[in-house]
């Protein structure tokens, strides 16, 4: 085998919601310059961000059914092999977005592992922050949350425009490391020199609690995180009224934490439309023209046991336009 440097890797964490699709799309769609491959993570059994990640060039790897650190972390493990065994298209530069539930500490332990220590270099850690939703999260969802902050190399405190100063900086003082790199921003729009290729990973742990750094920081499979969640997905092929869609998100039980999916939106026709939930806020934006077929393909994610299939079926079934 011949040798080559090691790739760098950012991994891009953050929970639910907080914009890690889109701060992606801003790196890829960036003049970077690079062969890059992107492997997006979704815990469910369709892979959305997977559809909203840009066309690029780029190779894209899809996780789906499962969490990258823990359910799916074979998958993670075989398809990063696949990528370095890929003569012809060596990526010069991977990134991988994790779900919103993973843990990133154990995914940098997965890239250390002895098949990847030499071809692999982490590059750092990036938790997006949702600048309003950060301190509403409760239980094992905060948790999650700041294991995800815990561990960032890089914070990038997004959604900005939704808090006032003074919220923002007492959220910072309580939660955040000084040592992080922090950047503020709106939709995901943060300076590419800045997030890329920094050489700022420190290890997945540094920035723990010195009683959490005597704990061994090689994670165990057992945990399972998607098994926290509960998710239920809706598709149709034909157009939902925009009124009722709007409507139906508006009733969701307050566990359901996060929707997003595309759908075919009845005042709309033509247009593919791009929805996201997050917390009570929610947003319908019609995009370019369908490429292929239109068609609703949504996801739900809640809090498990928050999830009653039947009645959302029916709710959604509901905003089919006559
Ligand atoms: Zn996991």
């Amino acid at each position: 085998m011949s040798r080559h440097e090691p790739i760098p890797v950012t991994l891009v964490s953050g929970f639910l919601g907080a914009g890690k699709t889109t701060l992606l799309n801003r790196i890829l769609a960036s003049d970077h310059g690079l062969r890059m491959a992107v492997m997006v993570n979704d815990f469910g059994a369709i892979n959305i961000d997977s559809q909203l990640i840009v066309s690029q060039t780029q190779t894209t790897v899809s996780l789906a059914n499962g969490c990258i650190c823990c359910t799916v972390e074979s998958d993670l493990i075989e398809q990063l092999g696949r990528l370095l065994d890929d003569r012809q298209n060596r990526p010069e530069y991977i990134v991988i977005e994790a779900s919103g539930v993973s843990n990133p500490s154990k995914i940098a332990n997965t890239l250390r592992y002895p098949q990847f220590r030499e071809a692999l270099a982490i590059d750092s850690i990036l938790t997006v922050v949702d600048a309003e939703q950060f301190e509403t999260l409760e239980g094992e969802m905060a948790q999650l949350a700041m294991e995800q902050l815990d561990v960032a190399d890089i914070i990038v405190l997004n959604k900005v425009d939704r808090v006032d100063r003074e919220q923002l900086d007492a959220l910072k003082a309580r939660w955040f490391y000084p040592n992080a790199r922090l950047l503020e921003c709106e939709y995901g729009e943060v300076p590419l020199e800045l997030v890329l290729g920094v050489g700022r990973f420190t290890g997945g742990w540094s920035f723990r609690p010195a009683a959490a750094v005597q704990a061994p920081v090689l994670a165990t499979a057992q945990e399972d995180h998607a098994a926290i969640f509960d998710t239920w997905s809706f598709s149709s092929d034909r157009p939902l009224s925009l009124k009722a869609l709007r409507q139906a998100l508006s009733t969701l039980p307050t566990d359901i934490y996060r929707a997003k999916g595309v759908c075919q939106i009845a005042e709309a026709q033509g247009k593919r439309c791009i929805l996201h939930l997050v917390g009570s806020r929610s947003e319908i934006k019609p995009e370019e023209v369908w490429e292929g077929e239109p068609h609703t393909q949504l996801i739900f994610i809640g809090r498990r046991g928050s999830i009653d299939g039947a009645a959302l079926q029916a709710a959604f079934e509901a905003c089919v336009a006559d």
